[in-house]
């Protein structure tokens, strides 16, 4: 199956889990979070408030993965994952191993909630300000791992912006 790169809003893909660049308290923020439950409505922060009472009364470390339903949006489940914050999870090699366990461990996650389908945003490249070259090769080469374990995997990477679409093309194939 390959890997789908596009450009749009990440809360239209008609997929199995839709993967959120949500903040350790789980209860929404700005970008692609704000959007997220915006489009799907009260029921994911519901959701979310519940797990947070449950599961995780200190909140989600970075690097972990959990799931909600995605409310009205076309798509199954919203995985929430909590992308590094560059400048405040160490020396690089640390901060990169964060971002691709925040990946990893979404991709897991679809699989076990049974998803063949998944639309991850660009972790971390927004607000949280990581480099976006470094941030694209890790991404890419955590999907690619994974794949190898289950190819049948589908994984769309979504982008907000031409430029940041092209940021991430160049920076895994770039041209001669
Ligand atoms: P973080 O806090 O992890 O940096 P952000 O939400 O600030 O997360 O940004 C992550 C990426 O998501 C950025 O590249 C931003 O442009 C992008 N983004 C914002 N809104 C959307 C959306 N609706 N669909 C896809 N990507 C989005």
């Amino acid at each position: 199956m390959p890997i789908q790169i596009k450009t749009g809003d990440i809360t239209k893909e008609a997929v199995c889990a839709i993967v959120n660049a949500a903040n350790s308290s789980c209860m929404g923020g700005g970008g692609v979070d704000g959007a997220i439950h915006r489009a799907g409505g009260p029921e994911i922060l519901e959701e979310c408030k519940r797990i947070r009472r449950e599961e995780l009364p200190e909140g989600l470390p970075t690097g972990q993965a959990v799931a909600t339903s995605a409310g009205r949006m076309n798509a199954r489940y919203v995985i929430h994952t909590v992308g590094p914050v560059w400048g405040r999870c160490g020396r690089p090699d640390q901060c990169d191993r964060q971002l691709a366990d925040a990946y990893r461990n979404s991709l897991l996650l679809a699989r076990r909630l049974g998803c063949r389908s998944i639309a991850f945003p660009a972790i971390s490249t927004g607000i949280y300000g990581f480099p976006a070259e470094r941030a694209a090769k890790i991404a890419w080469q955590t999907v690619q791992e994974y794949l190898r374990d289950d190819p049948e995997m589908e994984v769309i990477f979504v982008f907000h912006s031409e430029r940041s679409r092209r940021i991430f093309e160049d920076t895994i194939e770039p041209s001669e």
